[in-house]
């Protein structure tokens, strides 16, 4: 099963796009995730996108397209994959469709995790992770049972994103709304997308998620 999870930042993406990857050993694959590596190694990807990302822009399109590009390759074959924060623009959404269908691959279904906007501001400005085994927490809505350490490892260092700041995350909302969105509409006419709350708990999330690409 091919999956995009389509949302703006804070819609909750990589926290199901990890629990879908549990379920049904499908990848995620979050350029996020990817470009975050590329800036920690210093590459010249990394050097390029580092600023961007910092004052929340997207990265140029063929710089994400070759390296989804790379990472599908390595997918063709196995159980499938969770597109995560990809793709962003229309002409991202094409490249996609090209790679695809050199490679005899299909999406069976875009997942769009719909929400409000002003609750992702204090969603993502709230959210850090364990730094040893990436756990997500929350200072309002998920706090640790023991404070300072992890639930799931006992670890006793946390980090938070530098892009996850209130003045950055406005950037990325507005970049969402100018430049993300029409995705949606390219992949309503292909007939592929579905609709799941959101603003509802996780659990609840990942139960409309379950449905609807059952
Ligand atoms: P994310 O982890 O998905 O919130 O992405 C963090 C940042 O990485 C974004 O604010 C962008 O600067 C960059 N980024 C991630 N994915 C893409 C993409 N598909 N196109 C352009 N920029 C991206």
């Amino acid at each position: 099963m091919n999956l995009v999870l389509f949302g703006p930042p804070g819609a909750g993406k990589g926290t199901q796009a990890k629990r879908l990857e549990e379920a049904h050993g499908i990848t995620q694959l979050s350029t996020g995730e990817m470009l975050r590596a590329e800036v920690a190694e210093g590459t010249p990807v990394g050097q390029r996108a580092d600023a961007l990302m910092k004052s929340g822009r997207l990265v140029p399109d063929d710089v994400i397209v070759e390296i989804v590009g790379d990472r599908l390759s390595r997918e063709a074959g196995r159980n499938g994959f969770i597109l995560d924060g990809f793709p962003r623009t229309v002409p991202q959404a094409e490249a996609l469709d090209r790679l695809l269908a050199s490679k005899r691959l299909k999406l069976d279904h875009v997942v769009s995790i719909e929400v409000d906007d002003e609750a992702m501001v204090e969603r993502i400005t709230g959210r850090f992770t364990c730094a040893n085994c990436g756990a997500g927490y929350h200072d309002t809505f998920q706090r640790p049972e023991v404070e300072g350490v992890c639930d799931a490892c006992g670890g006793t260092e946390f980090t938070r994103r530098s892009d996850d700041n209130e003045v950055t995350v406005r950037e990325r909302l507005a970049a969402y709304h100018a430049e993300t969105e029409p995705v949606l509409r390219h992949y309503e006419a292909q007939g592929l997308v579905r609709k799941v709350d959101g603003m509802a708990g996780i659990d609840e999330v990942t139960r409309q998620l379950e449905a609807v690409i059952g």
